[in-house]
């Protein structure tokens, strides 16, 4: 008998075949600026731990508390029986840091994005969504069933373009942009985003997974960093990146977090955090406002790392982040980079198509507060070697 699944080992053998194959990496010790992958220590420019966060001390002893008291697991989903008490202390101090009405916590950032677009939108509605966005925005996109226009990568005059041809059209419009690129590390138009949507009265979501402690006051994100509060009325975040532990959320109005108390699948269908997450979560907020070193370390190491990269020779792209490409083509050579850069001692992931366009593949790295001078110039000097060696540079 013929195995109905074959296609996928032939898909499989071609990947390989074409060098875009991509093994996991085990991380074999904590999440840090040095970790042991594949039992080889290396300097880590792959994580989103940007402000160390992941092995603070002061987060592990909440989680380990609140493991002692609360135990591991909430038993339910939100809204049967697990909602436990610190849920609710976690929700209200983060509405309180983005200094918004209200704010409901998600398994993950992709679930926030995927159950808040697909909970306020139906078939008749309009998504006006940047190209670039990320793949959580794009599929709560599709599962609202709403039509989807989407925008050239920061084109705020198409997109205001697109809202205008709207404005007779019934529905209600939703226009959706990521705070700072996940791939390219640039900072969206915000100011011209929401100026397009306040004059046709579309709705502005913003998707801060990536500035969220990183940009703003405290890591209060992009919509602190343009000092456009009051006037972004769906705001995601993760607490999985910066924050450094697991979670998504949606920050507005008391309305829409209540509509999505009643109507967003993830957290109708899903059981809640451990406590343990909430309370490190928690925790995490409280060394935002007590540390607020860390963030400058992070930006002081992303200018210094990033112009290291280009006196070297390298593209970096557009960023303006910590999050820095190296483009290099295509994906077989960033795949090849990537591997040539660990067997050396810097960890630093190979993305390609359809993650990014075909000939824009590249090896993206990620500093961290915690990264010392010392690793970056180890880090800065085995990309010179390598680039040498591949003949990038
Ligand atoms: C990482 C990311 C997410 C998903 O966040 P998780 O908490 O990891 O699920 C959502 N949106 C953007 C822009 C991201 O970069």
């Amino acid at each position: 008998m013929s195995n109905p699944l074959s296609y996928l080992h032939d898909q499989i053998e071609q990947w390989k075949a074409e060098g875009t194959y991509q093994r996991l990496r085990i991380l074999e010790s904590e999440s840090a600026a040095e970790s042991r992958f594949d039992g080889k220590e290396v300097i880590n420019l792959a994580s989103n731990n940007y402000l160390g966060l992941t092995t603070h001390p002061k987060l592990r002893e909440a989680a380990l508390e609140a493991v002692r008291r609360y135990g591991v697991g909430s038993g339910a989903v939100r809204t049967i029986s697990g909602t436990m008490s610190l849920h609710m202390q976690l929700e209200e101090r983060i509405a309180a840091f983005k200094n918004v009405e209200a704010c409901v916590v998600f398994q993950s950032g992709f679930a926030a994005n995927a159950g808040a677009v697909s909970a306020i939108l139906g078939p008749e509605d309009h998504i006006i969504s940047d190209e670039l966005n990320h793949a959580s925005i794009i599929d709560g996109c599709r599962l609202s069933r709403a039509k989807i226009h989407v925008f050239p990568h920061k084109d705020f005059a198409a997109a205001e373009k697109i809202l205008a041809e709207l404005d007779s059209v019934p529905g209600h419009k939703l226009l959706i942009s990521d705070g700072v690129f996940s791939m390219d590390g640039d900072i969206g138009p915000l100011p011209g985003l929401v100026n397009a949507a306040e004059k046709h009265g579309a709705i502005m979501m913003v998707d801060d997974a990536h500035s969220s402690g990183v940009l703003g006051r405290n890591g209060r994100g992009t919509i602190d960093h343009f000092q456009l509060h009051g006037r972004v009325p769906i705001q995601v975040g993760t607490l999985s990146k910066a924050i450094g532990v697991l979670g998504g959320y949606v920050c507005g109005s008391r309305d829409l977090i209540e509509f999505l108390y009643h109507r967003a699948r993830p957290f109708l269908f899903s059981t809640s955090h451990p406590p343990a997450v909430a309370a490190a979560c928690l925790a995490a907020f409280d060394v935002l406002e007590q540390e607020p070193e860390r963030i400058q370390k992070l930006w002081d190491n992303t200018k210094y790392f990033k112009a290291g990269l280009q006196s070297a020779g390298f593209n970096t792209g557009i960023s303006e982040t910590p999050i820095t490409p190296v483009i290099v083509g295509e994906a077989k050579t960033a795949h090849e980079l990537s591997r040539e850069l660990f067997n050396e001692g810097v960890l630093a992931t190979g993305i390609g198509f359809p993650t990014v366009p075909k000939d824009r593949a590249r090896v993206r790295t990620i500093v961290t507060a915690t990264h010392t001078t010392g690793e970056l110039d180890r880090a800065l000097e085995v990309f010179r070697k390598v680039g040498k060696k591949l003949a990038l540079v």
